[in-house]
């Protein structure tokens, strides 16, 4: 689960760093990053951290958007 090929380059534009997850161009779009037009998305650890980053914050933004 999770597996990438190896060899694999982060799909976010400007970055060419060693990708470690797949993520979906949905998830990649909901974090504002920009990997392009692509069914899968391939990014590295720095991106992961930043997505979980983005997907955490907007999770608190509805969840206190939806509690209010
Ligand atoms: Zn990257």
């Amino acid at each position: 689960m999770g597996r990438i090929s190896k060899g694999a380059n982060c799909s976010v534009s400007g970055c060419d760093k060693l990708a470690v997850r797949s993520i979906s161009q949905d998830k990649a779009q909901s974090a504002s990053l920009d990997v392009g037009v692509t069914r899968r998305a391939y990014i590295c650890l720095d991106h992961y951290k930043e997505l979980k980053k983005k997907l955490k914050n907007k999770r608190k933004i509805d969840k206190w958007r939806w509690s209010a």
